[in-house]
């Protein structure tokens, strides 16, 4: 018995749960198939909890510096893991329970629970159901890589996952892995009171940044006793009579580092080995991703990929606009592209780092004429008061065009700020229309239009 549906959403990622909501609201009948948990990553095992623990990290690193500002406590600063994750535990409940309920009143949309495969182009099995649509969105999004190191197969290791279920301080956690997932790990652990070690195979952190954003980034890190071990080869692990030996080979320090608790965090892979792509001919790249075109529709008509799946974007807000792109294609007529989306992200540390368009390598790659103005925030009024004076604000603009190519805020504030700028991105309006604004004292943002009066050529 096959049933037919207008349309079939595999996945309630950040896109799959809005797309239902206005396929239903077109008056479609929609399966959405789930195998796990409303959400995908960002709610249960991603965004969410993290900025949640992020901010109890925050609050015990301000309390210890109480002294700093004046402030006297009774007795030293404590940090209850089981509170901690109680209150992540509660902020990712309350946002699932609300997807929940959103999702379930859609009119016309059957929930399936379980795990969808292709079985043919237009036809999922799910629990041994056959589901037939002439219109099926793929949004299962990714998983951790796990690599085949040499002996970590031997070894208990956590993810971002599993981390999730932490309610303990780990002795020393070593993190094997030097980008964003790993570094937010990485500080937030290391202020709850934690022994941390970072070992990154490559010669600095987050290595997709410029150099000078990446070494204040380890400065910020190894001020608050950090340990970061660059250059890592032949990374392995086996078990230690002190916890787990993780082999780090660097230039300096010893061999082996040996901490109670591993984290994997070496980047994500697309979830498209279990999905049946090869019954309904749908094509992947080498990295497992879905081949989209630029308003997000794969090789086969009437399948679309949306979210991490297609390699378009790895972020929350990558997925939601994919769907936005796909449902103004479907039912607005307007035809929205991926290409028109300008890249942004941040980095949960503390300060954070907010970014917009292209870092300052790879303006120089592209060889076109550029001028560059940084600053440190150590000028900025805002952040001195604030008693949170480390990182630098950097602007880059096309000496021809005028239009800001991209920033890179590193300091507190600097992942809502760096929006001021992304704002005059979209609009591709000249850099003065921020230079000449008049902002907010006393604001992070405030001191944007300076940076942007001090600009001089990209040597
Ligand atoms: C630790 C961490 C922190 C992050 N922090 C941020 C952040 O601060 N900001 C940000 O923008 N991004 C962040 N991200 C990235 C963000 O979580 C993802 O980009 C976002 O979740 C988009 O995912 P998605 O919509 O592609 O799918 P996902 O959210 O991954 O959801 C996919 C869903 O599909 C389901 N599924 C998979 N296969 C099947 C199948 N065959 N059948 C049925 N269901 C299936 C899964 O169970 C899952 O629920 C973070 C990621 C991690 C790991």
């Amino acid at each position: 018995m096959t049933q037919r549906f207008d349309a079939i959403i595999i996945g309630s990622g950040q896109a799959g749960p809005a797309l239902a909501g206005r396929l239903t609201g077109a008056g479609m009948s929609v399966a959405f198939i789930e195998r796990e948990h409303f959400g995908g990553t960002c709610v249960n095992d991603g965004c969410t909890p993290t900025k949640a623990l992020v901010s109890s990290a925050q609050a015990a690193f301000v309390a210890r510096r109480h002294a700093d500002f004046g402030v006297t406590v009774g007795g030293p600063i404590g940090v209850d893991m089981r509170a901690v994750k109680a209150r992540k535990d509660a902020i990712v409940k309350a946002s699932v329970d609300g997807l929940t309920n959103w999702v379930k009143g859609m009119p016309g949309l059957r929930v399936y629970w379980g795990q969808a495969r292709f079985t043919a182009a237009h036809r999922v099995e799910v629990n041994g159901e056959q589901l037939e649509s002439d219109r099926i969105f793929i949004n299962v999004g990714g998983r951790p890589v796990v690599p085949d190191w040499r002996g970590l197969s031997a070894v208990p290791y956590l993810t971002n996952i599993s981390m999730m279920e932490v309610d303990f301080l780990p002795e020393h956690l070593i993190v094997i892995g030097g980008s964003y997932v790993g570094l937010e790990f990485a500080q937030m652990y290391r202020r709850f009171g934690a022994q941390v070690t970072v070992v990154e195979m490559g010669p600095r952190l987050i290595a997709r940044e410029d150099e000078d954003v990446s070494e204040a980034v380890r400065d910020i890190l190894a001020r608050e006793g950090i340990e970061i071990r660059l250059n890592a080869r032949c990374i392995g692990a086996r078990p230690h009579e002190g916890g787990i030996a993780v082999s780090a080979v660097c230039e300096e320090g010893p061999p082996e580092v040996v901490g109670s608790h591993v984290l994997l965090a070496i980047g994500r892979r697309p979830v498209t080995d279990d999905l049946g792509l090869g019954s309904a001919g749908i094509e992947c790249d080498q990295l497992g991703f879905i081949k989209v075109d630029d308003q997000l529709r794969t090789n086969v008509p009437g399948v679309w990929a949306l979210g991490d799946v297609n390699g378009r974007g790895a972020f929350t807000h990558t997925a939601w606009n994919d769907y936005e792109i796909v449902a103004a294609n479907l039912l607005d007529a307007d035809p929205r592209r991926v290409t028109d989306r300008i890249t942004a992200y941040a980095l949960y540390t503390d300060p954070p780092l907010g970014r917009a368009g292209l870092a300052e390598h790879q303006v120089r790659a592209s060889g076109r004429r550029a001028l560059v103005g940084t600053m440190p925030m150590t000028r900025v009024g805002r952040a001195r008061e604030r008693g949170e004076t480390l990182g630098f604000m950097k602007v880059i603009v096309d000496a021809n065009t005028q239009q800001i190519l991209g920033a890179a805020l590193l300091g507190v504030n600097g992942d809502e700020a760096v929006h001021s700028i992304l704002d005059v991105m979209y609009a591709r309006a000249p850099y003065t229309a921020i230079s000449r604004a008049v902002h907010i004292h006393p604001t992070v943002s405030e001191l944007i239009p300076t940076l942007l009066q001090s600009l001089k050529p990209l040597g």
